[in-house]
């Protein structure tokens, strides 16, 4: 090594020591604390609450016209927005942008008293207008008869920011079903926006509701996934998770796995993997070898037509899918460990699925496409969220840049930012081994780490803390914790 690549070596590692952010030695410390500027955090807000952002809610931030619009679920459950300017520096919110139906006073301490899955997904219509969906799992009777599927909570409501690209003021568009749950939004390039959802709790169907015009008015809702009891075993119906995303062109892809939903002896169960495209030009659908599908998909259609790998016994989860310059698929899964799997479609069939790394457990993240060869994840686990990169295909992965690490902590992320890039990649969410509240630290992390705060403006959480102190929710009783657990049988859901 020459004289001068040593000392730019030497440099490079001193200024990732200062920006607090995975040195050498790599994990250690609190980034929150550690590496930020005088007066600056490395969060931007530390209002997040409960589970405030996922992969599944997504996008749940997008970058447009140079700045990086982010929604998470916040204090009491409503949906709050943060807006990071790239070529001022500067950031503005969180604005509280909605109601959730679900949300409970005073803030839950308890886990198991957040639903969670009204947290809000966003995107930017052609306008400049911002739009959230949130406060949706599955409608309850109260909204009326669910045709595809069965009651839950909340209510799926949609929102949109008064003026463009202005988070400070917000107004409900009531204008999409509010049976819904894991709300997303898919944007094309010529406008046209569909959101999709799963419309009720597990025993529902998947559907989609599209608008042509910037989201002011959506079509009826269309079935994509059907739920249904199985014929040799009524307790058990057929449900499904799944992810959808811009494809190539007018395209969009759909990756989904498969829940056996118990009535009577409910389980989180869920197996294999499974792909779909739809062409937007007349939204037919097909599998990954060009046939055309009839939909709504049932379980043994999907077996036949779209199945990307059989788990067996081995239990998976959904991932993210994502299409190369040829428009194939590449797809992640979690399964056994919660391990993220890796498969692509060849041509003519699925590369058998890889583990990412073994290195730690219950990883969840998204990735990069660079090319058919050419694969990037970005993944969470192990109290740290790094790339791991392919240059095979997706056959063996190596360690990339970490951009965020903690010894107490843990890191939950959403979807990639979309239309992100170096200077913001991804929103995490901070969650402490010992705390004793339910409020997270929020992170925007591009190749530099967490994108500063002045602390002051990070610091969003008054007096709750204080708050929940003086007044601590109510202590449950045996009554209250057996209407949930017989609730949480019915609809089925924790987290997820
Ligand atoms: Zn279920």
């Amino acid at each position: 090594m020459t004289g001068r690549s040593a000392q730019m070596m030497i440099l490079a590692s001193l200024l990732l020591l200062l920006n607090g952010v995975c040195p050498a030695g790599e994990a250690g410390g609190t980034p929150a604390v550690r590496g930020a500027s005088s007066g600056m955090v490395n969060y931007f807000t530390d209002n997040g609450f409960g589970n405030p952002v996922s992969t599944l809610q997504h996008p749940c931030a997008e970058r447009y016209k140079d700045v990086t619009y982010i929604a998470y679920q916040g204090p009491h459950e409503d949906p709050f927005v943060c807006a990071y300017d790239h070529a001022a520096k500067t950031w503005s919110g969180p604005v509280k942008a909605g109601e959730n139906t679900m949300g409970k006073t005073p803030d839950a301490v308890d886990p198991k008293d957040v639903d969670n899955h009204g947290r809000p997904a966003i995107i930017v219509d052609g306008k400049g207008y911002i739009h959230l969906i949130f406060g949706g799992h599955g409608g309850s009777y109260s909204l009326g008869i669910n045709n595809l599927g069965t009651p839950g909570n909340g209510r799926q409501t949609h929102v949109v920011s008064k003026n463009p690209g202005d988070i400070s003021s917000w107004e409900v568009l009531d204008n999409v079903d509010p049976f819904g749950t894991y709300s997303q939004f898919v944007k094309m390039d010529d406008g046209d926006i569909y959101l999709f959802y799963r419309h009720g709790s597990h025993r529902s169907d998947w559907v989609y509701q599209k608008s042509t015009d910037n989201c002011r008015t959506f079509a009826p809702p269309a079935s994509l996934l059907k739920h249904k009891a199985q014929e040799s075993d009524r307790n058990i119906h057929d449900a499904w998770y799944a992810w959808f995303d811009k494809g190539k062109g007018d395209t969009i892809t759909a990756s989904y796995v498969y829940h056996p939903c118990r009535v009577m002896g409910h389980t989180k169960e869920r197996y294999n993997g499974y792909y779909m495209k739809m062409n937007c030009a007349d939204d037919s659908w097909h599998n990954a070898d060009g046939k055309a599908l009839s939909l709504p998909v049932t379980k043994e259609y999907a077996d036949e037509n779209t199945l990307v790998f059989n788990s067996g016994t081995e239990r998976s989860n959904h991932g993210t899918c994502h299409v190369d310059n040829d428009g194939n698929p590449h797809i992640l899964f979690r399964m056994g460990k919660g391990q993220v799997r890796y498969s692509r479609w060849l041509g003519s069939a699925w590369q058998a699925p890889v583990v990412v790394t073994a290195e730690s457990r219950n990883q969840d993240g998204d990735m990069i496409v660079e090319s058919p060869l050419s694969v990037k994840t970005l993944l969470s686990g192990g109290g740290e969220l790094r790339w791991w990169n392919t240059s095979d295909g997706g056959l063996t992965w190596a360690k990339g840049a970490c951009l965020i690490s903690s010894t107490e902590a843990g890191y939950v992320p959403g979807a990639l930012v979309r239309n992100g890039g170096p200077g913001g990649w991804m929103v995490v969410s901070e969650h402490k081994a010992v705390q004793n509240h339910l409020f997270r630290n929020l992170y925007l992390l591009g190749d530099g780490g967490p994108v500063e705060r002045a602390e002051a403006g990070a610091g969003n959480l008054g007096d709750r803390l204080k708050n929940l102190e003086a007044n601590p929710p109510a202590p449950k009783t045996d009554k209250a914790e057996k209407k949930k657990h017989k609730k949480s049988a019915d609809s089925g859901d924790g987290d997820e």
